[in-house]
């Protein structure tokens, strides 16, 4: 079963089309299939439309937030009703061709996990745009080790095992490749069209590239040590400790075997400063993997609240 998953923000007018061709196209595959459109708190009147939509099609699911909560968190919510074993996303503008679904799933049947949409030939303003986007995209290159040429396209097509128990928070949809590369995910990119924005305005500008790019750093912090803080605060805090203890056996041997006096040695304070704080870092060190622990088992709130539900 494909389950396609679509954030939607005041996007009224571009809702209806997208249906439609959407549709046509899933019909085309001859599988089980769903679409998921998460109202992200839309002002416009996108729930209505969807709603009359939702009425005489029971394979169109929405899910209505109560408030805005971004994209991520929209994303979030498709994936946690998504019942396929494949999961589709794209955005709500017609900026993306639905037509080009087909040419991702081909990718996903030879085996990978995640196949990226490379919007090769992008119709955003350049300036504000299309240039941050590629120094973003550089650095992320460069931090993850994934190498893609387009992180931000949403039009991705994931086996739903690799999203399925991610916490997603900020705004890290973009990083999913990441993410799941991590667990082994095997990632790929195919060249997809793309449209300027039919209807309506697009909800970003450069600020958000800002945004990714100090994102993407805390996103490799949290890949590489959060989950073994022992390993930051430990590792120095040990080094501190052996170098106090062993310039502290050195000093006593000066002291008892030489019988010279050490009071004065600089060496005396620096040992003494490294033992109190080499202790001090394990001990941090200890506490930061205890948090870790109850941070990931007491964790049950979800980062948006939904309002209402349509078919499902
Ligand atoms: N979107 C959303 N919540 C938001 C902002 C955007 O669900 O707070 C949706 C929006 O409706 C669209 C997709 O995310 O379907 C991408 O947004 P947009 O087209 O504004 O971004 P751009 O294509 O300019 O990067
Ligand atoms: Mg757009």
């Amino acid at each position: 079963m494909i389950s396609v998953v679509i954030p939607a923000y005041n996007e009224k007018d571009n809702i209806p089309i997208l249906y439609e061709r959407l549709k046509k196209v899933l019909e085309s595959l001859g599988e089980d299939y769903e679409i998921i459109v998460v109202d992200d708190g839309s002002t416009d009147g996108t729930f209505e439309v969807l709603q009359e939509l939702a009425k005489v099609d029971e394979k169109l699911k929405v899910v209505r937030f109560r408030r805005n909560y971004g994209q991520t968190a929209a994303m979030y919510a498709g994936f946690e009703y998504a019942k396929g074993d494949v999961i589709i996303t794209m955005d709500a503008d017609l900026q993306n061709d639905p037509e080009d679904i087909p040419k991702l799933l081909e990718e996903l049947k030879k085996g990978y996990d995640i196949v990226s949409g490379w919007r090769k030939d992008r119709k955003d303003p350049f300036l504000s745009r299309v240039l941050p986007s590629m120094i973003a995209n550089w650095i992320i290159s460069k931090v993850t080790g994934v190498h893609l040429h387009d992180y931000g396209c949403t039009l991705k097509a994931y086996r739903s095992e690799v999203v399925k128990d991610l916490e997603l928070y900020g705004d890290m949809h973009r990083f999913l490749p990441a993410l799941t590369k991590r667990q082994g995910a095997r990632i790929t990119e195919v060249v997809v069209r793309h449209h300027p924005r039919l209807y309506g305005k697009s909800k970003y500008g450069l600020g958000r590239t800002i945004k990714v790019i100090l994102d993407i750093l805390l996103v490799k912090f949290l890949n590489e040590y959060i989950n073994r803080p022992m390993y930051v605060f430990g590792y120095v805090g040990l080094l501190l400790l052996t170098f106090g203890l062993l310039s502290m056996l050195y000093l006593i041997f000066v002291k008892i075997f030489m019988d010279e006096p050490i009071g004065r040695r600089p060496l005396l304070i620096l040992s003494v400063l490294a033992i109190i704080s080499g202790i001090q870092l394990l001990s941090t060190g200890i506490l930061a993997e205890l948090l870790v622990r109850i941070y990931y088992t007491s964790k049950e709130q979800k980062p948006y609240v939904v309002e209402r539900v349509i078919n499902l």
